[in-house]
């Protein structure tokens, strides 16, 4: 048995385990509901029990470390977490240490967008880059920035919120208190509010009859599937969802020169009807060279970036523990 990794990534609802090797190949998964009303003991306990399971499903009796991927604000070299969005009641929680006290082996924590990114960066897409950007198109825009070989994290850790780059003065109002973020505009739920916006206005579309002349009732898988079908509206709406992105790319694109940008997430399904648009618009608005070089990308690791991307970042954090 080659030497192996845990990569772990800590959802509201879900906690999802990876076991894999220094070769990157995943060797076996767990995938566990999070107790998240049982308190944080529950929650460690839950996942070190997946941690134990998938292990025993590869066949290998301890991993060289773990790495997990938690949502919102903390500090990643102590592992502290402050109060994740999705998980009520924690508060400065030092996860690092109570999953070490657990599985009795190096843990170390990070942002879940970090990891997906670094997972891209390690492994999938962006593999060979030295520069790259990630967003993880969902309920929000998660983000992750590579450079230097190196995810950019700013002096407290908070660094590459892209989905909370302001693309609109006074725009649609954001759960961050600001108005006019890009994840306002480019998420699924950003996606969902300007179909249900011009539904409102009076657009024809099939989605009227899917959603039985409810806006309120649309989803994104709606919009994918209308759009598939050929509805013109649908398909304006994820044009105009990839418009958005693209202005805020371009800002990334002119700010950081990236060999890559890479986009994830269920949306990404939409293909070339959104890839194009934010192409298009990323080209227009960013500089013509580095908008030359930036590759706009789908991510190749679907759910398993996050996951890899912990297992992979917890195996160079350990590797550079070892050379001080
Ligand atoms: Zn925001």
């Amino acid at each position: 048995m080659a030497d192996v990794l845990l990569g772990i990534d800590l959802g509201g609802t879900r906690i999802k385990t990876a076991v894999v090797s220094t070769e990157k190949e995943i060797r076996a998964r767990d995938v566990r509901e999070t107790p998240a009303k049982e308190g944080v003991d529950a929650v460690a306990n839950a996942m070190a029990a997946s941690a134990r399971a998938a292990l025993e499903e590869a066949g290998a009796d301890r991993a060289l470390a773990a790495g997990v991927g938690a949502p919102g604000p903390m500090n990643w070299q102590t592992g502290v977490v402050y109060s994740p969005p999705n998980l009520r009641g924690w508060k400065d929680v030092p996860l690092a240490e109570l999953m070490r006290e657990r599985l009795g082996i190096p843990c170390f924590v990070d942002n879940d967008a970090n990891l997906a990114c670094y997972g891209e960066f390690w492994k999938g897409a962006g593999q060979g880059v030295d520069s790259m950007c990630m967003l993880t198109l969902g309920t929000g825009v998660g983000g992750g920035i590579i450079v230097f070989g190196r995810l950019l994290r700013g002096i407290d850790g908070t660094a590459a919120e892209i989905g909370h780059m302001t693309v609109q003065r006074d725009g649609r109002p954001c759960g961050c208190g600001a108005k006019g973020c890009l994840e306002q505009y480019g998420s699924v739920t950003g996606m969902v509010k300007t179909a249900k916006e011009g539904l409102e206005a009076g657009k024809e579309s099939s989605l009227r009859a899917v959603c039985a002349d409810d806006p309120r009732r649309i989803t994104g898988r709606m919009i994918s599937e209308e759009a598939a079908r050929g509805d013109a509206f649908a398909r304006w709406v994820i044009q105009e969802t990839g418009d958005w992105l693209g202005v805020g790319i371009s800002s990334l694109i002119n700010l950081l020169n990236p060999e890559k940008v890479v986009l994830g997430g269920g949306m990404i399904s939409a293909g070339d009807l959104l890839f194009d648009a934010v192409r298009k618009r990323s080209r227009s608005d960013a500089f013509d060279v580095p908008a030359e070089r930036a590759q706009i990308v789908p991510a190749e690791l679907g759910d398993d970036a996050g996951v890899t991307g912990a297992a992979g970042a917890a195996w160079d954090r350990l590797c550079e523990e070892r050379q001080r």
